[in-house]
């Protein structure tokens, strides 16, 4: 199924394979260079998108305050005067990404990263994405002032789905040829450099011929067999989180071809997610399965033991790796427990239909109720963790407030709050995998793929879920999106740029560089 109003038959100037994000982004900045460029999708128009249209849509980006927030969108006098915007400076989001990836994140890529990331975002709105303040999650108005928490004050209207279709429709502005159902399969090379995809398409296979092409067809996370390959035993039983085509298919085509693997290939994305959600993300219903309020609870196994500090940050830079915790334990599952204090404060998909809740008038209740669980060890955990609580520290959940435990093992670092106001309530959750970090090594301002002897590979490009090196072991939440956008853009200017010089045969020093 093609998505255009005339189809051209190609050759294109730039086919990008994938229509997430990183596509999409990709295809708009090639068009600014003058390229024809086509998109393939291998998903079916309803179901297109990748998991950028699972998204969430927050987005973390550097500013440094309310004058560069109001170069995103419009606010009103009061929302400039009466809201603490705080800041996400460069020199902030550089901690956070070392941080959490414990100093391995590629110190090309992440400077790229974070430096790009504001004018990205600029960008991202001239191509007609949306962007409102994000007083949904992590923002609160604390003693009259509203204030965020966790450094990510914006949101795009619609979630991932509402930016999937913005640029989807500049796209079609632009011109742009979108091949639905049509899954890549192999690269064509002539002899020196790649000339094209080969896709399967419902007439078979096809050649889509091109002088450039951009891979930005995710990662492998939709695919037991190499999750099992890669991160290891157990990952096969995983829920997917998102789109249920990113198998692998342009990591696999790219390495057949010589392109050199690169970060973090057993590491991945995975959150606590509802126990007994679906196999792969439902689009109808995308925030149903998240349980992001874990750092208000204990988190307890089948033996009834804790097994993390839930609250040892705010949950944006813990949740991607806890889900990973929770597949370690007997039979992959735990629940968050919480009571009626911080029911409140959780976030409102815990109140949809479709989740795993038991709830009880007491402890001991709701041990029994809790499946799969010793009671007797519940109970232990519970007591053991009421007594530890610093309880003279004040609860302030829009710091880290440091109402933490003492003397158990894990800790309990913030937000620690005693269990013992019926009704207490207790969620089962397994692991969701977002996504995998394993990807590509690139040249790290134009996205060209270089082989396994650090070439470039002439013509071949990525961006994306299938950039390797940005995270390792953990992720700070909204950093996808904004790698996407800032590699995207870059892959596809780059693209755009050689493949539009040659056909040009205006092939200047620079662009013979950038495509040789
Ligand atoms: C539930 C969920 C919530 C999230 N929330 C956020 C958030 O709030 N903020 C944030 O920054 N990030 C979030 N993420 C992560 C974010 O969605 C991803 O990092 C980002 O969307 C990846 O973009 P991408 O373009 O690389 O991949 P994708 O968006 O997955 O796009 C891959 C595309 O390639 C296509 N494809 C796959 N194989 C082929 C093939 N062989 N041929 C042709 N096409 C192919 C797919 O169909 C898809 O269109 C979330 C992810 C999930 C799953």
């Amino acid at each position: 199924m093609i998505d255009s109003a005339q189809p051209s038959a190609g050759p294109w100037d730039v086919v990008v394979v994938g229509k997430g994000n990183a596509a999409l982004c990709a295809a708009l900045a090639a068009v600014d260079q003058g390229a024809r460029v086509a998109m393939l999708e291998a998903a079916p128009i309803d179901e297109s998108g990748g998991n950028s249209r699972f998204a969430g849509g927050v987005m973390r980006f550097a500013y440094n305050g309310v004058k560069d927030i109001q170069k995103l969108c419009d606010l009103t006098e009061e929302e400039v005067n009466d809201i603490d915007w705080e800041s996400n400076t460069t020199d902030e989001f550089y901690d956070d990404l070392y941080r959490v990836t414990s100093y391995r994140t590629d110190p090309a890529l992440s400077e790229i990263l974070v430096t790009r990331s504001l004018d990205a975002m600029i960008w991202l709105r001239s191509q007609g994405a949306h962007f409102v303040p994000n007083y949904r999650h992590q923002s609160a108005v604390v003693d009259g002032k509203r204030h965020f928490f966790g450094r990510m004050p914006m949101w795009m209207v619609g979630g991932g789905p509402g930016l999937v279709q913005d640029l989807t429709n500049t796209a079609g502005k632009k011109g742009i040829d979108i091949f639905y159902e049509t899954r890549a399969v192999s690269l064509i090379r002539d002899g020196k450099r790649i000339v094209g995809v080969e896709a399967n398409t419902a007439d078979g296979i096809r050649s889509f011929m091109a002088r450039c092409v951009v891979l930005a067809c995710g990662g492998f996370e939709a695919n037991p067999e190499w999750r099992t390959r890669y991160l290891g035993p157990g990952w096969d039983v995983a829920k997917v989180r998102g789109s249920r085509f990113n198998v692998g298919d342009g990591l696999r085509m790219a390495l057949d071809i010589g392109a050199c693997p690169f970060g973090n290939w057993s590491g991945r994305h995975a959150v606590s997610w509802e126990r007994y959600a679906p196999e792969f993300g439902n689009l109808s219903i995308p925030e149903s399965s998240y349980r992001h309020s874990f750092p208000l609870s204990i988190m307890i196994n089948a033996e009834g033991k804790r097994f993390v500090d839930e609250g040892i940050e705010f949950y944006n830079y813990t949740y991607a790796k806890y889900g990973a915790e929770v597949l370690k334990q007997p039979d992959q599952f735990a629940y968050q427990v919480f009571d009626a204090k911080v029911k409140p404060r959780l976030r409102p998909e815990y109140g949809d239909k479709n989740v795993t809740r038991i709830v009880a008038d007491s402890l001991e209740e709701l041990a029994e109720k809790m499946e799969g669980v010793n009671a007797e060890g519940f109970l232990k955990t519970v007591r053991e963790y009421n007594a530890a609580i610093k309880t003279d520290v004040p609860f302030d959940h829009s710091v880290k407030d440091g109402r933490g435990t003492v003397g158990i093992e894990p800790p309990k670092s913030n937000w620690a709050t005693v269990l013992d106001t019926p009704p207490f309530e207790a969620y089962a959750v397994t692991c969701g995998i977002t996504f995998t970090f394993g990807g590509l090594r690139t040249v790290p301002d134009t996205g060209q793929v270089v082989d396994v002897n650090f070439h470039r590979i002439p013509g071949l490009y990525t961006a994306g879920e299938m950039l390797g090196g940005v995270f390792y072991f953990n992720y700070p939440a909204g950093t996808g999106l904004v790698s996407g956008t800032v590699f995207g853009r870059i892959a596809g200017t780059a693209a755009g740029a050689a493949a539009v010089a040659e056909r040009d045969g205006n092939c200047s020093p620079q662009s013979m560089e950038a495509n040789a």
